[in-house]
């Protein structure tokens, strides 16, 4: 089972691969965006992982965990990758809900919710070019993985594959919400950046619980 502990230390290892691609991830926005991509996404995983840190964890649950994460992502962050983060870690917080530790069929469902979130919240259907072609088709292998009774780390590998053909398809797509639409077609051929650092995260995910 999952830990406030292992919550914890995942926060941890979010921040350091952001911190890795923090580089790629701001070239890829420069083409199609604003080119700040990589610097949110290090400055909110870091800031999370600096207040779930420093929870107690003879007391806190994982649900304080996410909620802790979400409040400290979406004050680090200024750009729409914020709200569209602290809702999707909210929602994870609310599947944790009442729970010391979580088991492989509640962490499935909050992976499902994380993603869920996203697209409540920034309204983007898949094809739209935008982080939710990641993590819309992650989920869904996920949870299709799951339904086959196979195990966690089965289901986030079928999950991160699902995530990199989503991020890959991309590259073909015109954007029609967020600042990238305004380019329409000068968009083809690159990958979106929000779609990259789901990559990312979804890969942080399948090594911390493997
Ligand atoms: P900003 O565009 O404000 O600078 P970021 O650079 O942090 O924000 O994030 C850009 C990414 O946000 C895009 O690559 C896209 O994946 C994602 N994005 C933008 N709008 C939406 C939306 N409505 N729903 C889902 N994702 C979105
Ligand atoms: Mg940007
Ligand atoms: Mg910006």
């Amino acid at each position: 089972t999952v830990s406030t502990e292992d919550l914890k230390a995942l926060f941890v290892r979010i921040a350091e691969a952001m911190a890795r691609e923090k580089d790629r991830l701001c070239e890829l926005d420069g083409v199609i965006g604003d080119a700040d991509h990589g610097i949110a996404m290090e400055l909110g995983f870091s800031a999370a992982a600096k207040a779930v840190s420093e929870l107690d964890s003879t007391t806190a649950d994982p649900t304080l965990v996410f909620n802790t994460a979400a409040k400290s992502f979406l004050n680090a962050v200024g750009a729409s990758s914020g709200p569209l983060y602290a809702t999707a870690l909210m929602r994870a917080g609310a599947v944790a809900k009442g729970k010391p530790s979580l088991n492989d069929d509640d962490m499935v469902e909050l992976f499902a919710a994380f993603a869920r979130g996203i697209q409540d919240r920034g309204k983007a259907e898949i094809g739209e070019k935008t982080m939710v072609d990641a993590w819309a088709p992650a989920a869904a292998a996920c949870r299709a993985t799951r339904d086959q009774g196979l195990s966690l780390p089965e289901c986030l590998a079928a999950g991160l594959k699902a995530g990199e053909a989503g991020a890959e398809a991309t590259k073909n797509m015109i954007a029609t919400k967020g600042r990238s639409s305004r380019l329409g077609e000068r968009a083809l051929g690159h990958i979106d950046p929000g779609a990259a650092s789901a990559v990312v995260i979804i890969s942080c995910f399948k090594a911390h619980f493997t």
